[in-house]
């Protein structure tokens, strides 16, 4: 009876090691899986960290291009004041017509401050009447075409439109091209 006693305590502890063996293999198991599960998630906070700040970049990225555009158009705008009131005046002065020179548009020289005409820096000089009012420059890319493109930021009306969109720099004073306008001269 004893015995069957002893036989019957084993098999119980037996049983119940083996018990404890496969929870602590679970528990293992889990509690690893959930340092996995924890890793993921602390990564994928930093990750989102990151595109977040990626996010307030580009944000502010594009508010700058667009204060740049802006800012373009409007110098474009003026431009386009200071280029028709030059025209006129030269209209008004010449009057006639004919082939141009190069230079036409250079020498007119518009300053940094944004007085733009020879007819209001050049009042008693002769040079514009000597240029024709309509004239326009050569283009100083192929040197074959009109100039009818006035680049930016220097203002120069030197180059003919494929050569404006193919410069990097313009070819009169070297400044890198940041835009073009092109004039309608009629
Ligand atoms: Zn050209
Ligand atoms: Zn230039």
């Amino acid at each position: 009876m004893m015995q069957a006693q002893n036989l019957w305590t084993t098999l119980a502890e037996q049983r119940q090691s083996h018990t404890r063996l496969i929870v602590s293999t679970v528990e293992a198991r889990a509690a690893k899986r959930l340092k996995a599960r924890d890793d993921e998630i602390e990564r994928i906070r930093i990750m989102n960290w990151a595109l977040e700040e990626r996010l307030r970049n580009l944000f502010m990225e594009a508010q700058m291009w667009r204060d740049i555009a802006q800012s373009n158009e409007a110098t474009a705008n003026v431009l386009r004041g200071d280029l028709q009131r030059a025209l006129d005046s030269q209209a008004v002065r010449g009057g006639g017509s004919g082939d141009g020179q190069e230079d036409d548009a250079e020498s007119c020289c518009w300053g940094e401050n944004q007085v733009p005409l020879c007819a209001e820096e050049e009042v008693g000089t002769p040079a514009v009447e000597e240029r024709p009012a309509t004239a326009v420059g050569r283009c100083k890319g192929c040197r074959e075409d009109a100039a009818v493109v006035l680049l930016l930021p220097c203002r120069h009306l030197c180059v003919c439109a494929p050569c404006a969109a193919a410069a990097q720099a313009c070819p009169a004073c070297g400044s890198a091209k940041n835009g073009s306008v092109c004039i309608n001269f009629s």
